[in-house]
């Protein structure tokens, strides 16, 4: 899949794809699968394909600001055992050459930014390197939300396997390193970027927004897996932690952003991915912006 690339004021943030997660996207949102989709025709053929199945995507996003190269959510990595989603498991993708194709080494990123700790968001936080997992960027700091990482520390038995595998393999290596940052659901990270509170999919799951010359982008993470739920804000997607709390989310991020020049970038949309949300009477929709 191709790069992508958006411009927010002096700021630059670039796509970078993993793997089609259409097949995992499948049974993720039940009430996707009741539903008459007819009164949200915007949705096709992007986000919804001819068979009427979720298109979607596992990708990463780099932000250029200032001197800064930051990581967003980096997929669900190379070799790490996996068992939940068909096709996931020991992977052997080129992410790293997408990122050095755009002039991204892995030594020179300053930060690593997580949403949450769900496993395909922290994969390439390591490789394995001489029989171990190391960091993939030594040179950066690792931020994420440390109520979340606790969290994932007390390993929660309503969780998963991979979810566990994946603080183990991928979070833990670079917390040991001495690599992260556990913060405030409302850090800034450096001027220009900061987190805001959007928890529900999981504990404290956060958002990331840019700022840069009075132009804004939300890079939302896992708050809708899907644009169906810019239609739908109160459709759960069956992987919430918390369905009430991730519905309220939702509309917040939507009411706050609607009929503004934000960029809306969701974490698992397929192409374009990313728009602005309009408000139709009671109903949102999102305009896709080409990258
Ligand atoms: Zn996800």
């Amino acid at each position: 899949m191709d790069i992508l690339r958006w411009q927010v004021g002096d700021a630059t943030v670039l796509r970078i794809a993993e793997l089609d997660a259409t097949p995992a996207l499948e049974g993720l949102i039940p009430q996707f699968d009741l539903a008459d989709i007819s009164g949200d025709a915007w949705l096709r053929p992007n986000f919804v394909d001819e068979a009427g199945r979720l298109r979607g995507l596992v990708q990463a996003f780099v932000i250029l600001i200032g001197a800064h190269k930051i990581v967003v959510d980096p997929g669900v990595g190379n070799r790490k055992k996996r068992v939940a989603v068909p096709g996931w498991d020991d992977l052997h993708t080129d992410f790293l050459d997408q990122l050095q194709a755009v002039e991204v080494a892995p030594d020179e990123v300053d930060y690593v930014l997580n949403t949450h700790l769900h496993f395909d968001h922290v994969g390439w936080h390591t490789r394995l390197l001489d029989g171990t997992w190391q960091p993939t960027f030594p040179a950066a700091r690792y931020v994420m939300s440390g109520e979340e990482f606790r969290y994932w520390e007390s390993k929660p038995e309503k969780e998963i396997a991979d979810q566990h595998a994946g603080f183990t393999d991928c979070v833990l290596p670079v917390y040991r390193a001495g690599l992260v940052d556990l913060v405030a659901d409302d850090h800034s990270v450096t001027d220009g970027v900061r987190f805001i509170p959007t928890p529900g999919h999981s504990p404290h799951h956060v958002s990331v927004l840019i700022s840069s010359g009075g132009q804004f982008a939300v890079i939302t993470g896992d708050v809708a897996h899907h644009p169906c739920q810019i239609a739908h804000p109160e459709w759960a997607s069956a992987s919430d932690f918390d369905p009430d709390q991730a519905r309220s989310s939702r509309r917040n991020l939507w009411e706050r952003f609607a009929d503004t020049d934000t960029l809306i970038i969701g974490s698992h949309y397929a192409d374009p991915v990313a728009g602005r949300i309009l408000r139709e009477g009671t109903r949102f929709r999102l305009a896709p912006a080409e990258g």
